[in-house]
């Protein structure tokens, strides 16, 4: 695969496929523009280098073209970002677009229009992934965000690029911490999995289980793993069809010498509220009538030795309720643990789901080595699947 970074874009005219899937308000202003940030570098370094970007993104999930969901509706923060005059098109491909990208200038970004308002983008339409290419000299993919779809902009058009195709700053971000992690790792690694349900995590496991020393099993997919061992859990949250599966996964652990830590205490309330009356109980003795929501102090406590002790970090999912302030205490500890095993050195990577929420809605983006910027995108990686978008770029 071949970087940004290894080429000179000076006079070319090059299509970089970006994720400018931000959120709008009713005013139809961008409300978190972090993902243009994150694709500033790449940008500018193409403008740096004297060559002209035409962004190709998507926005939202519209059903042909929809107003509500015109990327015209960004460009004044794009241009904010990027301090330069954006070039709208109107249209993604057809004659204004041809124009605008004939008659660009030095210094100038073309946007195009949402890329779904034609159904041939997420069906990646081969055509429609030609019409594309034609505007322009070179390829890039930096939508990390929509690289686990095989559609015409972000792995189709790579064919027609044989020669001329390269990963921008943040996919290549995003794909070497993954490697950091799964490939490079110093040892000890350590896996801290969390959330609701085994179920969306079982390849997850089964794919790092043979690659970390320890794996953290914290939230409410802990709890199918107590029940299965013959504890009793209350009203917690369990799956009770993939207890056998929890048995499995832990003989797993025990041949390939990983150390599973479960908690071994929580904070249990009598409702799923803010207000519910609450109380610390071992994992494996939950009353009826109360559900575990948040990690006990016994088990921060193992938490914070297996992380400060680890030299590589990999943290998916939530180990409690933490949208609800009253069961946040665990997944806001870990947190901290991230942070402060980073500073003394480690690399944490914090990818997929609600950890990454919870990261930002903590504070905690600038304390660990890297956040995710693809929900989707980084869990189908940890997975072991290796991304169209990536794939098309080799
Ligand atoms: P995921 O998207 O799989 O990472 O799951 C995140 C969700 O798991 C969050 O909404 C958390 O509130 C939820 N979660 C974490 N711990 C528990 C728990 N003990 N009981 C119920 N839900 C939980």
């Amino acid at each position: 695969m071949k970087s940004i970074y290894h080429n000179d874009f000076n006079n070319q005219k090059v299509l970089i496929r970006v994720d400018f899937n931000v959120p709008l308000n009713e005013k139809k202003e961008v409300t978190d523009n972090s993902r243009i940030i994150a694709a500033q570098k790449t940008i500018q370094k193409i403008l740096n280098d004297g060559g002209i970007p035409i962004l190709m993104s998507h926005l939202g999930r519209p059903k042909g073209e929809d107003p509500n969901l015109s990327l015209a509706h960004i460009v004044p923060e794009v241009e904010k970002i990027l301090k330069v005059n954006v070039v709208f098109t109107h249209q993604v491909i057809g004659n204004k677009t041809t124009e605008a990208v004939n008659t660009s200038k030095p210094n100038q970004v073309i946007l195009l229009e949402n890329l779904r308002y034609y159904k041939e983008e997420k069906n990646g339409d081969e055509n429609f992934a030609k019409a594309l290419s034609k505007l322009g000299d070179s390829y890039v993919n930096d939508a990390f965000g929509t690289a686990h779809r095989a559609h015409a902009s972000t792995a189709v058009i790579a064919k027609f690029f044989p020669n001329n195709k390269f990963a921008g700053d943040l996919l290549l971000k995003e794909v070497e911490s993954i490697k950091k992690v799964m490939n490079s790792g110093e040892k000890p690694i350590l896996g801290i999995l969390g959330g609701a349900k085994v179920s969306s995590k079982i390849t997850i496991i089964e794919n790092i289980i043979n690659k970390v020393d320890k794996l953290i099993i914290g939230g409410g997919m802990a709890f199918t793993f107590i029940k299965a061992q013959g504890g009793e859990i209350g009203d917690s949250i369990c799956e009770d069809d993939k207890m056998p599966l929890a048995l499995s996964i832990l003989k797993s652990a025990k041949k390939n010498k990983v150390e599973i830590l479960l908690p071994l205490d929580v904070v249990c309330a009598d409702s799923f509220s803010n207000n519910a009356n609450k109380k610390v109980c071992p994992i494996d003795k939950i009353p009826k009538g109360w559900e575990g929501m948040d990690a006990g102090p016994e088990s921060l406590n193992i938490f914070e030795k297996a992380i400060i002790s680890s030299k590589t970090i990999l943290w998916n999912g939530p180990v409690g309720v933490f949208e609800i302030e009253s069961f946040s205490k665990g997944t806001i500890s870990v947190g901290e643990y991230v942070s402060k095993s980073t500073k003394n050195g480690s690399f944490s990577l914090v990818g997929g789901g609600d950890s990454v929420a919870a990261v930002k809605q903590f504070s905690f983006q600038e304390k660990v080595s890297y956040v995710s910027t693809g929900g989707g995108a980084m869990l189908e990686s940890l997975e072991g699947k290796i991304l169209p978008g990536i794939k098309a770029l080799y």
